[in-house]
């Protein structure tokens, strides 16, 4: 009997399509100028703009014209590829420039770039949890797909505490025997529910029991701290983490992620991370681009200004209209939906009927039963975008009764 292969592949898609979280991406072309506008193109062909309200590009750097000059520069110069992996003729000076700048950005010895943030979090983890014999790793149970996997590579005993709970925490430490190696990974802002970590008093912990730090700041680099070094830097603590993990692909508007800390644990990741050694390394336009950004943000706060008071005046707005967003401290604003069909429903009319577009984030991504819109005021958005967006959901709010269903 032959297996049908592809019938077996439609099965899985189809599942995923009953539970109503089958993904659609939204195909936009985004115009150097107009960020948050895109064109959206549509299922039937046509374009039209929209506002794009669940952008990562929380300062709009990817369209900095010194970002943008950069690239161009490096490509004119250097060609559109490095060539090799790091190890096999492709390491460029602007891996090296790229690397020099984020270890002065947070203020430790060394960095090291990786392809992305995912790869990064994989591949330190997985590196640092290995090469430490009976290792015991703490790990929020809310961190990251790519925290998870790499902790998950180490092959070491895992323990999950409960999101920001310190009791937990202390208590999962505490079963532990103190001899024996710890690392505690968590992240400053979690990305899905716009919280922060209490990272000082993890760091006391973390000295009470004798682990080590690893601090995923990827929603924080560039937009929070006098110099974009993330909300470590913010409170003074960078100094009290072993390890800071951050991208170059949200606030700083490119791609790529990176590790900071000491030389000798950046030197053993270096050395043993596969997902950093057997990969062709970035591009001279992704690196230079990186680049310009980093350095911009830690001159200029003009932007992290504008973020800030979109935020505020964003989050006003949706406290006043009492629609039920999670009170985070941070720039990311989700609003619960509670149901993957409902959520979608409201995102594909809001696209549809009043060009906002909002991706519903449905299970894995969150739990189910927790679907929501995670909403994202950037620096280039304008006071009339943040008032249209609230007087349309509060709109939608009132006259669906599966919303206010959802809310009661
Ligand atoms: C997006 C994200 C990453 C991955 O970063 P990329 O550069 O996009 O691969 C890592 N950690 C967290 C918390 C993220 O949200």
């Amino acid at each position: 009997m032959s297996i049908n292969y592809a019938k077996h592949y439609q099965s899985c898609v189809d599942k995923v399509k009953d539970e109503g979280r089958y993904r659609i991406f939204a195909t936009l072309e985004r115009i150097v100028g107009n960020f948050p506008k895109a064109n959206y193109y549509q299922p039937d062909g046509s374009v039209k703009e929209v506002t794009v309200w669940c952008s990562n590009d929380y300062l709009g750097m990817g369209q900095h014209p010194k970002v943008i000059q950069a690239a161009k520069e490096a490509s004119d110069k250097s060609g559109a590829g490095a060539g090799g992996t790091r190890n096999i003729s492709g390491t460029m000076k602007y891996h090296v420039e790229l690397e020099e700048s984020v270890a002065d950005l947070h203020k430790k010895e060394a960095a090291l770039v990786f392809s992305s943030g995912y790869v990064a979090n994989e591949g330190a983890l997985s590196t640092l949890g290995k090469l430490l014999p009976e290792a015991a790793v703490f790990s929020d149970e809310l961190n990251h797909a790519s925290m998870i996997h790499g902790i998950r590579g180490s092959q070491q005993q895992k323990f999950i505490y409960r999101h920001n709970d310190l009791e937990h925490l202390e208590e999962l430490l505490k079963s532990v025997d103190i001899k024996r190696p710890k690392i505690i990974a968590f992240e400053s802002v979690y990305s899905m529910e716009g919280d922060i970590a209490p990272i000082k008093e993890i760091c006391d912990l973390a000295d009470k029991y004798n682990a080590m730090t690893y601090l995923d700041e990827v929603h924080a680099v560039g937009l929070y701290g006098p110099r974009g070094g993330g909300v470590a830097e913010m409170r003074g603590l960078m100094d009290r983490i072993d390890v800071i993990e951050g991208t170059f692909g949200k606030a700083y508007g490119v791609m790529g992620g990176y590790i900071a800390g000491k030389a000798s644990i950046i030197d053993a990741v270096r050395c043993y991370a596969s997902g950093f050694i057997f990969t062709t390394s970035h591009t001279p336009a992704t690196l230079a681009a990186c680049r310009a950004s980093v350095e911009h943000l830690k001159e200029s706060n003009v932007e992290r200004q504008k973020s800030r008071d979109n935020v505020a005046h964003f989050k006003g707005l949706l406290e006043a209209a009492r629609l039920p967003y999670l009170h985070g401290e941070s720039h990311i604003v989700p609003l619960i939906v509670g149901e993957p069909t409902c959520c979608k429903e409201v995102t594909d009319i809001l696209l549809s009927d009043f060009n906002i577009y909002v991706q519903p984030i449905n299970y894995p991504t969150v739990p189910r039963g927790t679907e929501r819109m995670r909403m994202t005021a950037t620096a280039a958005h304008s006071f009339e975008d943040i008032d249209y967006l609230v007087q349309t959901l509060q709109d939608l709010w009132e006259c669906n009764h599966l919303l206010r269903a959802a809310v009661a």
